[in-house]
């Protein structure tokens, strides 16, 4: 049973927001993410209903290969040259507001080494994005330049403590330097974002209260708990979590809902914490820094590619049979994740496909043939419904399945 007590420190944790962000920074949120992002996801929803060609709710944008980092069990090509123009990045952003998509998950590599990012996103006032970053090159300069955009959040993958920050990402004080960046974004009143993938190596450093309450302290104001995939050149599948520790990881997300002082989020489970993929019910999906038209960021093959301007990005949703049959597949295979739970029955789907790998690398689908099935968020019998009437009011709204799952 939820207590008075519960619900007043979920609605504290949200009021952090109003009091510690810049007004232009709150209203872009309530705006261009909130208002549009109802609206955007009716549409999705009608579109689905009328059998209209299909257009995803969302759109996650990898916009470079370059990094500045190495971490295990990234599914960028290290060192890789692909990057989107800033004339296609504009045009997919513009395209995809026809349908009525304002905000953009946009990802790397590192996104603040890509040239050209603010002035695109500055020309698309009226979109919400956010921006996934290890942190390690945001100063007080750039955390300025998104205030007055305003229309930003930046989004810190932190992936241990300091030790299991240097072991994971390649490079010693990366955990210091990604704090660092946080501070600037906190100065400068911005709503502030930090993920986490999580494995067995830095389970212990990022599944509990100290760390989440640590998080809001320096000023963080939600965290995304992710389940590590042993996916990219150095995939590391013996970090991958077992039963046991998803389900626990799943008890502390339900739990910590109640009295956290920062939002919890995740994209796994619905309301009643039956597992879900946000792919397979088409809510989203991922175009690569090589133009591709992905099912999800780490699952780097496709058939349809964005032109040099971006402008055929619905035209190519639409049409895509891939993707299509994709969604059927996964959503028939588990409502959990097709690239953990069963990686053999998509290698053989994929082996019958004429389609590219989007790498540098080149190599995928070895990569994917050596992947061996592990558990994933899918574990029925052990559902744990939400606690929090907030959560289980947005997720009964927005993560429902669209019919995915019949
Ligand atoms: S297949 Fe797995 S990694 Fe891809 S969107 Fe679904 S749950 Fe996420």
């Amino acid at each position: 049973m939820i207590s008075l007590k519960d619900n007043i420190s979920a609605i504290k944790a949200i009021l952090r927001i109003p009091r510690e962000c810049s007004p232009r920074v709150v209203w872009k949120f309530i705006w261009n993410f909130g208002i549009r992002n109802m609206i955007n996801i009716s549409r999705f929803e009608k579109r689905l209903k009328r059998g209209e060609p299909f257009f995803p709710a969302f759109v996650m944008i990898s916009i470079t290969e370059s990094c500045n980092l190495s971490c295990s069990g990234c599914w960028v090509t290290h060192n890789g040259k692909k990057h989107l123009s800033n004339k296609q990045l504009g045009g997919i952003i513009s395209d995809c507001k026809r349908q009525g998509s304002y905000f953009f998950g946009i990802l790397g590599g590192e996104p603040f080494m890509y040239s050209g990012l603010m002035d695109v996103l500055e020309r698309h006032k009226d979109c919400y994005f956010q921006i996934f970053t290890n942190g390690t090159l945001i100063n007080e300069e750039i955390a300025l330049k998104m205030r007055r955009l305003g229309n930003i959040t930046p989004f810190f993958s932190i992936e241990g403590l300091e030790q299991e920050s240097a072991l994971r990402r390649g490079k010693n004080d990366v955990f210091l330097r990604t704090m660092e960046g946080v501070r600037a974004c906190r100065k400068a009143r911005l709503i502030i974002g930090a993920a986490a993938s999580i494995g067995k190596s830095n389970y212990d450093d990022l599944v509990n209260r100290d760390y989440i309450n640590m998080l809001a302290k320096e000023g963080v104001h939600y965290l995304w708990y992710y389940i590590y995939r042993p996916v990219g050149s150095n995939p590391k599948p013996e970090n991958a979590l077992d039963k046991e520790q998803i389900i626990k990881l799943r008890r502390l997300i339900v739990e910590e809902r109640k009295r956290a002082p920062l939002q919890i989020i995740d994209t796994y489970w619905d309301d009643l914490g039956r597992a879900f993929c946000p792919a397979a019910t088409g809510l989203s999906h991922h175009i690569s820094p090589s133009g591709a038209l992905e099912f999800c960021p780490p699952l780097q093959m496709a058939q349809e590619f964005i032109n040099e301007n971006g402008t055929n990005t619905v035209e190519q949703f639409g049409k895509s049979k891939f993707l299509a049959e994709l969604r059927k597949l996964a959503a028939e295979t588990s409502r959990g994740c097709i690239l953990l739970e069963n990686p053999e029955k998509l290698v053989e789907y994929l082996n019958k496909q004429d389609i590219i790998d989007t790498t540098t690398r080149g190599n995928v689908m070895q990569e994917l043939q050596a992947m061996k099935a592990l558990d994933g968020h899918d574990q029925r019998g052990e559902e744990i419904e939400e606690q929090n009437f907030i959560y289980r009011f947005l997720k009964k709204k927005y993560f429902f399945g669209f019919g995915a799952y019949g």
